[in-house]
């Protein structure tokens, strides 16, 4: 998926703004010499920007706006250190609702649905870009923000909510308080827009059984809008994304090349209209792919697939990106195997290996066992690891992921 011309028009424009503005991003470009660029190569050789740049553009360095245009801001709440503070101008708020709308629609939902609105409300771009949406496509928001699960259920049984976002993990609690209260058959809820977080298909699969749902998968991040630059169709192939707003481009998180569209790398995302705080092939260290070919449902917007992971989870085999969620979900395959597994990998005879530990019980043949897993994660990856089967119990229990993979090349 190379970038168009039309893209690149759009970059050169955001790439004036933010140099005429002298913002925190426009002093940087200018330092690295960057004027236009006029091809897909030029593009890929403009550098990166990071959100740890974006703390040190704290308070207010990323804006391109006058102060004048500027209609609000939001913030990113860091884990360490200081906050992002993204500001937006009237334009920058009406695009993401525009996108929002657009997100909804592609979930079938219409001006006839009541959609409850279960994430926050504040600094963060949450709440606030459920409900702009909604009130963008014409249907009707109730905003009631997270918590208090009692007035929740309340609501959605009394205003006949239709639709329901919220994180998995919120959509999980509400699900299991309504099966507990066996309030199931008063409940009119439909779709679910479930967003920010990584979730499994184990809890996907509850989410949908419990309460009888479609699901649809929202993606975003505060530095870029916030939830709401692309979703499934109801086909579920991946998520679209808006590419008339965004260019999103796939690199190995460690050469920092571009990868050929249906290989898996970081997703970077560079703002083609944005004015309040243009970004310019920003790293966002999540893990995805293109998903090449058309969607069945005909839209040519550009699809990614569920998200899976972070780039600091992933390990580089015999120049394979190899992420532990693709190996999880090879095993899961066989239910015969119990959920501890072990990865190991080294550098035997000149050449990385990745051996991997499996549990089962014995009475199934470990040998026909290993090659079928094998073969699997074969086909799914691209080569071969050497599968060892053990007795139920032999492996060791941790509660941390982390421990499951052991990289022997480095010690
Ligand atoms: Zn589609």
């Amino acid at each position: 998926m190379k970038i168009s011309d039309k893209q690149l028009a759009q970059v050169n424009d955001r790439i004036d703004a933010l140099i005429k503005a002298g913002s925190f991003y426009g002093k940087k470009l200018r330092e690295a010499g960057v004027g236009h660029v006029d091809s897909a190569e030029d593009f890929e050789k403009l550098p990166f920007s990071e959100k740890s740049d974006l703390r040190d553009a704290y308070p207010l360095g990323l804006m391109t706006a006058p102060q004048e245009e500027i209609v609000r801001i939001h913030s990113s709440s860091g884990t360490t250190g200081l906050p992002v503070i993204i500001p937006y101008t009237a334009k920058d708020v009406d695009d993401w609702a525009t996108m929002f709308a657009r997100c909804y629609e592609f979930a079938g939902i219409t001006k006839n649905d009541r959609v409850h609105i279960t994430p926050g409300y504040g600094l963060w771009t949450a709440g606030i870009g459920f409900q702009a949406g909604v009130e963008k496509l014409g249907a009707m928001a109730i905003p009631m923000g997270p918590g208090n699960t009692d007035k929740q259920l309340q609501f959605m049984m009394d205003m006949g909510s239709t639709v329901l976002c919220a994180t998995s993990s919120y959509a999980l609690l509400l699900a299991e308080e309504i099966e507990k209260r066996g309030i199931k058959d008063k409940i009119k809820l439909k779709k679910g827009v479930i967003g920010s977080e990584r979730w499994g298909e184990k809890m996907r699969q509850r989410i949908k059984n419990e309460l009888g749902i479609e699901l649809y998968d929202i993606y975003g991040l505060t530095e870029i809008y916030g939830p709401g630059i692309g979703i499934n169709c109801k086909y579920d192939t991946g998520m679209h994304i808006w590419d008339d707003y965004l260019y999103l481009e796939i690199i190995d998180p460690v050469t920092g090349k571009n990868v050929s569209d249906g290989e898996w790398g970081e997703i970077v995302i560079t703002t083609l209209v944005k004015e309040g705080a243009p970004l310019i092939r920003y790293r966002t260290h999540d893990l995805s792919r293109i998903i090449p070919g058309e969607c069945p449902c005909g839209s040519k917007f550009p699809r990614i697939d569920v998200i899976q992971g972070r780039t600091d989870d992933m390990m580089k085999i015999k120049g394979v990106n190899v992420f532990p969620n693709q190996i999880e979900e090879v095993l899961k395959a066989f239910p015969e195997l119990s959920s501890e597994y072990q990865i190991r990998i080294s550098h035997l005879d000149g050449r990385d290996t990745m051996r991997i530990y499996v549990e089962t019980t014995g009475d199934i043949d470990f040998n026909d066992m290993s090659k079928k897993i094998a073969d699997k994660v074969k086909s799914k990856i691209g080569f071969t690891p050497i599968v060892k089967v053990v007795e139920l119990g032999v492996l060791p229990r941790s509660e941390k992921k982390s421990k499951r993979v052991i990289d022997e090349r480095y010690d």
